[in-house]
């Protein structure tokens, strides 16, 4: 049987096969076993992006398989939104060493050469940025003195694409008093995500 990829999956591959060896910024050179680039449903409405591979993704080359991600994608699926209808990156996509937060420099050439690439090739309704570090890609919460446990869970506008805040699940991890936050957060993306197909 003859497998026809999509318009969308070709376009993906090529820019995946593109930067399968990017030296661009510091964190191509620092250790990373291989680009984590991103995988799920070329089509996807819903988009997840997280801050940067750890250990697992980095061996797996997958995204949020560790254990921080499994929390996170067992909920959705426990609100009935599976991995594979969905797509999940980071904002970079090498390992920063010690898994320290990325910095500036690397996440802005990261997301200039794929993640922008990504969004506008799958040109999803919702994008989920999970964590601080992700949210800034989309609102200056430090010059508008805003806070991520202001803003979880609250639904705004960017390009006209519809961004819902998360905590990150390490952080609901070592703060399991956030639960119920956490996963009233994933009922109303449950919500808008019904609505966005
Ligand atoms: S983090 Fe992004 S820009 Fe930096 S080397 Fe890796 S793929 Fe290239």
């Amino acid at each position: 049987m003859t497998n026809h990829k999509s318009k969308k999956q070709l376009q993906l591959d090529d820019l995946h096969n593109l930067y399968q060896a990017c030296t661009a910024c510091p964190l191509g050179t620092m250790g990373r076993q291989r680009i984590v680039f991103g995988s799920g449903n070329p089509d996807a409405k819903l988009m997840l992006i997280g801050e940067a591979p750890g250990r697992e993704e980095d061996e797996q080359g997958e995204p949020f398989v560790g254990r921080s991600g499994k929390l996170l994608t067992t909920a959705l699926a426990n609100a009935g939104i599976d991995r594979s209808e969905i797509f999940i990156t980071n904002i970079v996509k090498c390992r920063p060493p010690n898994n320290r937060m990325p910095k500036p420099t690397e996440t802005f050439t990261c997301k200039k050469l794929l993640l922008f690439n990504q969004i506008s090739i799958i040109q999803p309704h919702i994008i989920v940025p999970v964590g601080a570090c992700a949210l800034k890609s989309f609102i200056n919460i430090e010059q508008q003195k805003l806070k991520l446990s202001q803003l979880h869970g609250q639904p705004f506008q960017s390009n006209n694409i519809l961004v819902v805040p998360f905590y990150h699940p390490a952080y609901i991890l070592r703060n399991r008093s956030k639960m119920s936050d956490f996963l009233s957060d994933i009922n109303n993306l449950k919500l808008l995500y019904q609505k966005s197909l």
